[in-house]
């Protein structure tokens, strides 16, 4: 078969299980062949192999029971950096950028700046913020050792040696050490909510994503425990869902959090919320 005839089949098979299916298969093929979607458009009449096709229908089937692109393929960009995904590891979302934004913004480089990374994941926000701001200390934690090797991996791919890793649980493996900057993108979803069961995010840990029955237990303890862990002044900027807003400004406040600001998103949602030390 020829490029554009798999792609079009592949294309209606995913077409009840993907928004993007197009795309999804136009990724799928590409990782396949070791090539850039510019191959694709440009070598449409390319015959492949019946190896290389059924390949190609295996990596289709996978996608069509929903999962996520980024685990078959291994990889998802984040902040223009390439990182390695796996099902111990949350997939990046482009709202996480918003994090890294904001701290960018107010943060000049030459700034000498102690960062904690909570719940690392994969490294994205780490990696993000090492790769702008080569002179910050910064140390990126996460209960998974899994997750933790895999954020250590992406760091000597991506020649970033500007992070140490941690495993354990929030505060729980940074002592009494203090930060400028406390950074993270939590669990923030109610432990029953339906979401959870359907499409890509199944196939996700769910220790990164539930918290609890309103999904707030962990950004409560963050938001709370931080207090001991920023010096003067110090930020503390969490990520959190678009129907949280209300909730977590009242966490914050009554921490004694100042100068409380809510970011919102491409879609006009708010899904930032960050409070300088109230000590
Ligand atoms: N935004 C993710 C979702 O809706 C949740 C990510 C998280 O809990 N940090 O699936």
């Amino acid at each position: 078969m020829i490029i554009s005839e798999l792609l079009s089949e592949a294309t209606g098979l995913l077409e009840s299980s993907s928004d993007s299916a197009r795309l999804d298969a136009e990724i799928l093929l590409c990782h396949l062949l070791q090539k850039d979607r510019a191959y694709l458009i440009t070598w449409p009449d390319k015959e492949l192999d019946s190896q290389t096709a059924e390949s190609f229908q295996q990596l289709v089937q996978r996608r069509q029971t929903g999962e996520p692109v980024a685990y078959i393929i291994g990889q998802k960009e984040f902040w223009s950096l390439n990182l390695n995904v796996n099902p111990h590891t949350l997939i990046p979302r482009p709202e996480t950028e918003l994090l890294v934004e904001y701290i960018l913004q107010h943060y000049p480089a030459d700034r000498d700046i102690k960062l904690a990374d909570l719940g690392t994941g994969s490294g994205a926000i780490a990696l993000a913020l090492a790769s702008e701001r080569s002179q910050w200390q910064i140390i990126a934690t996460d209960q998974s050792n899994e997750a933790i090797k895999t954020a250590e991996h992406n760091a000597a791919q991506l020649k970033l040696n500007n992070i140490e890793f941690r495993q354990g649980s929030w505060f729980q493996p940074l002592a009494d050490e203090a930060f400028d900057i406390i950074v993270s993108n939590p669990p923030y979803v109610a432990e029953h909510d339906e979401h959870l069961t359907q499409g890509d995010v199944r196939f996700e840990p769910q220790s990164a994503l539930a918290s609890g029955a309103d999904g707030l237990n962990d950004i409560r303890l963050i938001a709370d425990q931080a207090r001991q862990h920023l010096h003067a002044d110090g930020l503390l900027i969490i990520e959190h869902g678009y129907d949280q807003k209300d909730k977590i400004f009242d966490i914050f406040n009554s921490l004694g959090y100042k100068k409380i600001l809510q970011l919102a998103d491409i879609a006009k949602k708010p899904r930032v919320t960050l409070g300088y030390s109230p000590i």
